[in-house]
């Protein structure tokens, strides 16, 4: 199935996990051995999990997620992550998805990732998007948590999907799991006060495992949420 050229919309409220579920969607696109079945990436065995394409930043121009000379077999996935909070006019926008497209000629999976979407409404630079994501084969996945003003055009192509926050018990379940498999040790006190303290927002609850990933021997203790892990105001 050709996937480039689809177009996905994610809403939710703001850190609530869609860059993380963007992420997760990447890995399992570039995994080599995805489970056919149940569609979970493998257990970071494969050239491509190894590199953990979901934790690092990819700010930059783009990331090829996988080189070709490691002996992959599957397609190559390439990255762009624009914020649209950065976007300041449609020249701007056209500039960062054409350096994109023109830097080589690119085969295998686009993934244009654009976030907080609904900032580009102003100066009708979602007219601006809209043409590009005509004419560009990407897989496009747009995120905002307020979807209402983009332009009726461009709602009418995308898929949407709504996130919500993950219940308690999910968001715990879900940071031990990080915590084993990024190699963190960690207190089970320690992660229901990081669910309490971070309000259920996945992004604030990344920060403290991020603190605790420093040393990961000690790891995240019930003392490192309650006195070294300040929460943010505004988040
Ligand atoms: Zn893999």
């Amino acid at each position: 199935m050709d996937l480039n050229r689809l177009c996905f919309l994610l809403v939710g409220p703001s850190r609530s996990g869609k860059t993380a579920l963007v992420k997760f969607f990447l890995r399992c696109l570039a995994c080599e051995r995805l489970d056919p079945i149940t569609l979970n990436p493998c257990d970071r065995t494969c050239w491509t999990c190894k590199l953990r394409p979901e934790t690092s930043d990819h700010g930059g121009l783009f990331v090829t997620l996988r080189a070709i000379d490691t002996g992959a077999t599957g397609p190559e996935v390439h990255f762009l992550h624009i914020d649209c909070t950065k976007i300041r006019t449609a020249v701007d926008l056209d500039d960062r998805l054409n350096s994109f497209s023109e830097t080589t000629a690119l085969d295998g999976i686009i993934v244009a990732y654009l976030d907080e979407v609904h900032r580009l409404v102003n100066r009708s630079m979602d007219e601006t998007l809209l043409k590009a994501i005509e004419e560009k084969p990407f897989l496009w996945i747009l995120s905002t948590a307020k979807p209402g003003p983009l332009e009726d055009m461009l709602q009418k192509r995308l898929l949407k999907f709504i996130t919500e926050l993950p219940t308690s018990e999910e968001l715990a379940d879900w940071l031990a799991d990080r915590c084993e498999e990024w190699g963190i040790n960690y207190e089970p006190e320690a992660i229901i006060r990081v669910v309490e303290k971070s309000n259920r927002i996945v992004g604030t609850a990344l920060h403290a495992l991020a603190l605790a990933s420093l040393d990961p021997d000690e790891g995240l203790t019930v003392n490192l949420v309650e006195n070294d892990w300040i929460v943010e105001l505004g988040e």
